[in-house]
């Protein structure tokens, strides 16, 4: 058997990942035929993805690439966050509750329950 050469160490190779019939949630079309490549970190192709879905997912990379939460920009606890965003939410006149096209029903129902109680308002992006 003869091994191909790779310029790359072993210890440096990723694995490439294919996720065939992958849903995009970007916008209400919800396509369920994606497929996705990936390797340990980011997407790096989504076939037969739209130009706004393909954007959406290259743009993500693993979650541990990014602190769990950030408040004015600085690294904070999620415990720090959630305090930081119940004051601003406990201080604002008129809270919009805004976006929910990334979110699965439950967060969405949340929201809507948040919105509720808070006397704010609800929206997304599809009013745009
Ligand atoms: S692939 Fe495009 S049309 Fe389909 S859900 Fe994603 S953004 Fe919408």
């Amino acid at each position: 058997m003869i091994e191909k050469f790779n310029p790359i160490p072993r210890e440096k190779q990723m694995t490439l990942n294919i996720i065939d019939n992958a849903t995009c949630t970007f916008c209400g079309c919800v396509c369920d035929d994606i497929q996705l490549h990936s390797d340990d970190t980011r997407i790096h192709e989504a076939k037969k993805a739209c130009v706004l879905g393909k954007a959406w997912f290259l743009n993500h990379t693993a979650d541990h690439d990014y602190p769990d939460a950030l408040i004015d920009g600085r690294e904070a606890t999620v415990d720090e966050a959630i305090e930081a965003a119940a004051t601003f939410l406990h201080d604002a006149h008129m809270p919009l509750i805004y976006g929910l096209s990334n979110t699965t029903c439950e967060a969405q129902k949340e929201a809507v329950a948040l919105a509720d109680r808070l006397g704010g308002l609800l929206d997304s992006h599809t009013s745009l």
